[in-house]
């Protein structure tokens, strides 16, 4: 029997309290408890969460080992909070079959630092024209429920329509990367006056409310699940207000949304630095956009905080902005984000961070054992948070094998001092186990 005794411990930020973890599960909440033989972590001033989940996360693996891999994305993952992350499908080969999926899984257990839950693929090589096989994926060890072509739009309608019709048989979930394709050829920043000034092709909101509002009458049309991937626009979050209300009225059918940690803080003025640490995909928009970004995680109309973590070797990124790679590092600073943006503003609080990067993200991904409550009997997948720290970033002091951070040399509030999944500990004092 293997039991940790966290003393101290403000859960959700409430009063200080004990947790004692056994066998993996939560045994025990209490002040002053007492555990002959436990190893004890001194938590006291840290907040415990439920361990994070992450709905949007690149491990590149397998294909591109030498931008990451489902070991080094994991411990990355770990330091960050979180103890389950989605493994989105664009690898090499991409993930639309049972057997690619099985093999990211048992990586991801083979390497213990977080679970990791494959996305499958919607169209087969992510190729918009065929159904990849959405009914043996989710019957695979991997069990997987959400499917996303990420990186690529599902443009096709009628491809669409079928997608969110198939997974309704296993309460699957289609997570949809909006980008009109037509709208956005060779696209390298927000569309805006700012990219005409600097000579940069745009990308319209447009291009990205246009597939949304599509897709939320696609959803509601055959009453499926539909969750949006980054949204960057404030006409997105208008959209996705309007789908969510409708849905709530109607009943059958769902709308969810996610926000990346990168959106709810950077503008597209950074591109002026012509530094492709600042391309990404969906692009880094306005303030105004911002403010909706948050406005809209604070009411509940965006769901969840996903990373879309997407790291490249420095030849990917070290180049011409046009000829650079879309994407930034996320996982191990999505928490301090999150606190700097939306807690210390006074927007939620701890236990709305909990809501949004670990409850909801596990309920849209139907994950049983990850974003529960901190209480007796559940499963201990927790993460101790010292949200008084500062900190530095330092791409060089990054755990995934890239560098593309775009917070290097910001002042961030807090720190992850300690991640268990399933009462094992994968961090302890900030670092990996
Ligand atoms: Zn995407």
């Amino acid at each position: 029997m293997s039991s940790t005794l966290i003393t101290g411990a403000r859960i959700l930020g409430g009063e200080p309290t004990d947790l004692l973890l056994t066998d993996g599960v939560i045994a025990a909440v209490g002040p002053g408890l007492e555990a002959s033989g436990a190893e004890v972590v001194d938590a006291s001033g840290l907040i415990a969460l439920p361990g994070l989940v992450d709905l949007h996360t690149h491990l590149r693996e397998p294909g591109r080992e030498d931008a990451e891999t489902v070991e080094s994305g994991t411990r990355a993952a770990a330091l960050g909070g979180f103890t389950a992350v989605h493994a989105m499908a664009n690898t090499d080969p991409v993930a639309d079959t049972a057997g690619v999926v099985e093999q990211v899984w048992r990586l991801g257990r083979e390497a213990g630092y977080a679970d990791v839950f494959p996305v499958g693929a919607v169209t087969v090589g992510l190729a918009g024209e065929q159904l990849a096989e959405l009914g043996a994926m989710a019957d695979s060890a991997a069990r997987v429920r959400v499917f996303s072509d990420d990186g690529k739009c599902v443009a096709d309608p009628v491809l669409m329509r079928r997608a969110l019709e198939y997974v309704k048989a296993f309460d699957g979930v289609i997570a949809q990367h909006a980008q009109e394709p037509r709208l956005t050829e060779d696209a390298q920043m927000n569309e805006g006056e700012l990219s005409g000034r600097l000579g940069l092709r745009g990308w319209p909101a447009v291009a990205e409310e246009a597939i949304i509002a599509r897709d939320v009458l696609l959803a509601q049309h055959v009453k499926s699940r539909l969750h949006v991937c980054h949204v960057s626009t404030a006409g997105s979050v208008e959209i996705v207000r309007w789908a969510k209300a409708r849905a709530e009225q109607e009943g059958g059918w769902t709308v969810t949304a996610e926000a990346c940690p990168h959106h709810l803080l950077l503008t597209d003025e950074l591109a002026a630095s012509y530094d492709p640490i600042y391309k990404v995909n969906p692009p880094l928009r306005t303030a105004a956009d911002v403010a909706a970004l948050r406005e809209g995680l604070a009411d509940g109309t965006i769901d969840i905080v996903a990373t879309d973590h997407a790291p490249h070797p420095h030849e990917d990124k070290d180049c011409e902005w046009q000829a650079a790679a879309f994407g930034m590092l996320g996982l191990e600073t999505a928490l301090s984000i999150v606190q700097h943006t939306m807690v210390d503003t006074g927007l939620i609080d701890w236990a709305g961070v909990a809501e949004r990067l670990s409850t909801a993200p596990a309920r849209i991904g139907r994950l049983g054992d990850h974003g529960r409550p901190l209480a007796v009997g559940e499963p201990a997948n927790v993460v101790l948070y010292d949200a008084s720290a500062t900190r530095v970033i330092e791409a060089g002091e990054m755990s995934s094998l890239s560098r593309n951070t775009p917070y290097a040399g910001m002042e961030l509030p807090g720190r992850v001092v300690a991640t268990f999944l399933r009462g094992k500990a994968t961090v302890l004092d900030g670092k990996l186990t």
